[in-house]
């Protein structure tokens, strides 16, 4: 059998012509790319659409009202999403992400989380299973979530005080919903928890202080994520990035930290510990200091691209096979020949052209491939 071929136009975003091999064998986990990189972690964005406009992700002035979200036929069904999870398992993912836009925003997710929390590995083990939400929806959700098999959750919070908080999600939403979201996840026992915070210099930078003696002695994990130049709608600038250096210099004048061994390969977050056993931090430099040589991560858009890197400007369209017919097997060997060519490395080729200076205009958007 030949391969076939699927050009397709789109003017939304840009899009990579599919190839499906005639011939290929069959998934055994061991798939790397050019770089010998494995593929394991699996974002899914389930939702384009987003209720906070935080001004680094979703600018108000670009997402107003007369902005088109996807329709709800353009988006992967539940029994697609699973399909094709299912498909990425046997090729050695481990760890599933839903993410989005506001993942919480799609109606019935506790649903889809049942059938991803259904499915096992090649050798009978359950996978990992996380969400990254704002939190907005947390309290009210966050028991189906678990009942229906969610392990654990990452929130992303940016501030503890309300007005700052305020004017980054832009939408006048209380911190004091959100860390009720994180509480009810902490007593349904949602486990690790941890908080996500996009630190922008001279916007929130004065909140890490608070929000590291906040969440000391929690159990919770805060991690700190450098602003990044993800999108072409956010304005970056480098001179509003704290680099993670500098701001570890901030935490341990406050309180002695150690660093700690990563868990699993391909972690994007340097792991330290408070010396007095206050807890565990994260630095998240994916600015200062990329961490693309053991990128692992493949991220699935809302109506089914695949995109390899966060910084692409094109996505590999599996919903045309997923809806025109194509049997798993087919699905597969699509997969495997588009991993066997990933090279991208964006954040390590970023230093010489300097941020955000050579492909923001083409990069996809973070709500549309999810973060
Ligand atoms: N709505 C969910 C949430 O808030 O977590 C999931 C989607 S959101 C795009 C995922 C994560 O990306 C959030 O932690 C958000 O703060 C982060 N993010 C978005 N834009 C970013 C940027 N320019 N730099 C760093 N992190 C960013």
């Amino acid at each position: 059998m030949g391969d076939t071929f699927i050009p397709l136009a789109d003017l939304r975003h840009g899009l990579r012509a599919l190839v499906v091999p005639g011939a290929s064998p069959a998934p055994d986990g061991l798939l790397s790319d050019r770089l010998g990189r494995p593929l394991r972690d699996l974002r899914i964005s389930v939702t384009d659409r987003c209720n906070f406009r935080c001004s680094y992700c979703m600018p108000k002035e670009v997402f107003d009202k007369s902005h088109v979200f996807l329709p709800h036929s353009a988006l992967l069904s539940f029994e697609e999403i699973t399909r094709t999870a299912r498909v990425f398992v046997a090729h050695g993912v481990r760890k599933l992400r839903l993410t989005g836009g506001e993942p919480l925003l799609r109606k019935n997710l506790e649903r889809l989380v049942e059938m991803l929390a259904a499915l096992r590995t090649p050798d009978g083990q359950p996978l990992d299973i996380t969400l990254t939400t704002n939190g907005s929806l947390l309290a009210r959700k966050a028991r189906a979530l678990r009942d229906a098999g969610l392990q654990r959750i990452t929130v992303s919070l940016d501030a503890l005080d309300d007005a700052i908080f305020k004017r980054m999600n832009d939408v006048d939403f209380p911190v004091t919903a959100v860390l009720r979201g994180i509480e009810e996840a902490q007593a349904v026992g949602l486990a690790p928890i941890k908080v996500n915070m996009v630190v922008k210099r001279g916007t929130n930078d004065h909140e890490v202080l608070p929000m590291a003696r906040h969440f000391r002695h929690s159990g919770i994990v805060l991690r700190f994520i450098e602003y990044m130049d993800v999108g072409a709608t956010n304005g970056w600038r480098m001179d509003e990035v704290l680099p993670s250096a500098q701001l570890l210099q901030r935490l341990q004048r406050d309180h002695a930290l150690e660093a700690v061994d990563a868990a699993a390969e391909g972690e994007t977050a340097e792991r330290w510990r408070y010396i007095d056993g206050g807890g565990e931090i994260g630095l998240i430099s994916s600015v200062t200091q990329a961490f693309c040589r053991d990128c692992n991560r493949a991220r699935l858009s809302t109506e089914g691209r695949l995109f390899l890197c966060l910084f692409a400007s094109a996505g590999h369209d599996l919903r045309a096979l997923l809806r025109g017919g194509a049997d798993d097997v087919q699905i597969a060997a699509a997969i495997a020949a588009i991993w066997g060519q990933r090279a991208d490395r964006y954040s390590e080729l970023r230093g010489a052209a300097g941020a955000g200076q050579d492909t923001a205009a083409r990069r996809v958007e973070m709500h549309y491939i999810g973060g």
